[in-house]
């Protein structure tokens, strides 16, 4: 089957890969039906997750169908169509049963797929942990519909769930790329009474106001964000500001943008370390809450879309063949084309 493969730093490669096997009575094997891109992608070809292991196919982010399923998998039987979850977790250990699966203390937990085991841009997949890893894809609801929320969405859901916005917030959210636009959608959940955005993209800013999940939206090449914000809050500051950029300036943006007693989320994966200067915001009584995503809402995620209450499909700008994804990795890599997200059909 044909699969992208990482080489090493700087290195992907479309290959031909032997079928995934079982090696588990817990294990699924999945036919993949959608696969996208992710930023975090790119962040392992630029060798900035260390944890990364070359010679892994890449991919944690698709849907699927199951072809064949380990003895002991219960929920899940040949012919359903499924999300898959960018993390395995076992659901036994001290954190899986605390929700915090990201930290599962399995050889394998957290994020394996497409970083440390094969993952999806490839024809077929072996998922461990099926029952966890795996959830129905409600009738009704796409595979374009349904296509980021084992990965961004359960992530943009999670911010919006640990940042605590209460109803009449005024929440801030720094970037307007595909992560940030699930966390745009899901911080709606909560009711806020206003939601500024801040991007140097019109384009995706754009985007956020005209699918209602962005009130004000800030470009920072063109105005003080800082100044624009505090006009915004009464002179106060952000009641919570989620940090989705992952820019050179932007998490400095971030607090500096926060009112006193704030609560900051931290979801961006940094390339180069950030300072934290405590000296300047002594007194500011800030909480800061980091990255990474614990997926374990999938499941509520999916409602959530079957209802009409989350929608991310308008992501999708482009639709390329497996064959044809290395184009589609230029492309989303150097964001060219007006490109927000690829869907890639095997
Ligand atoms: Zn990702
Ligand atoms: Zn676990």
């Amino acid at each position: 089957m044909k699969a992208v493969v990482y080489e090493g730093v700087g290195n992907f490669r479309l290959e031909e890969r032997p079928m995934p096997t079982l090696l588990d009575s817990r294990d699924a094997i999945v036919k993949v039906t959608l696969a996208s891109i992710c930023s975090s992608d790119i962040h392992i070809k630029h060798g900035a997750v260390p944890r990364a292991v070359p010679g892994t196919i890449v991919g944690h982010e698709f849907v699927a169908e199951v072809v064949e399923v380990g003895t002991d998998v219960k929920k899940f039987k040949s012919g359903d169509r499924v999300t898959v979850n960018v993390e395995t977790f076992c659901g036994e250990c001290f954190f899986c049963k605390r929700g915090y699966v990201n930290n599962c203390q399995d050889k394998h937990g957290g994020w394996a797929l497409g970083c440390r085991i094969d993952g999806g841009q490839a024809e077929y997949v072996r998922v461990p942990y099926a029952d966890n890893g795996l959830n129905h894809i409600p009738e009704g609801v796409s595979n374009e519909e349904a296509l980021f929320v084992g990965d961004i969405l359960a992530t943009g859901y999670w911010a919006a769930q640990i940042a605590e916005i209460k109803p009449a917030d005024a929440v801030v959210v720094l970037g307007a790329g595909p992560t940030g636009l699930c966390t745009l959608e899901c911080v709606k959940l909560y009711g806020p009474e206003k939601v500024i955005v801040i991007d140097t993209s019109e384009e995706r800013l754009e985007l956020a106001k005209k699918q209602k999940i962005a009130d004000i939206t800030i470009n920072p090449l063109k105005e003080d964000v800082e100044k624009v914000v505090l006009a915004h809050t009464e002179g106060r500051g952000a009641d919570v500001v989620l940090e989705v950029a992952g820019g050179k300036d932007t998490f400095q943006t971030a607090w500096k943008v926060a009112r006193p007693n704030a609560t900051v989320c931290i979801v961006a994966l940094y390339e180069d370390s950030q300072e934290l200067p405590l000296p300047q915001m002594y007194g500011k009584n800030l909480t800061f809450k980091t990255g990474g995503v614990d997926a374990s809402c999938c499941e509520d995620i999916l409602k959530l879309i079957a209802c009409g209450k989350i929608r991310t499909d308008y992501m999708i700008t482009h639709r390329v063949k497996l064959a044809d994804i290395m184009g589609a990795y230029h492309i989303f890599e150097n964001k060219l084309d007006h490109v927000i997200k690829v869907a890639v059909e095997p």
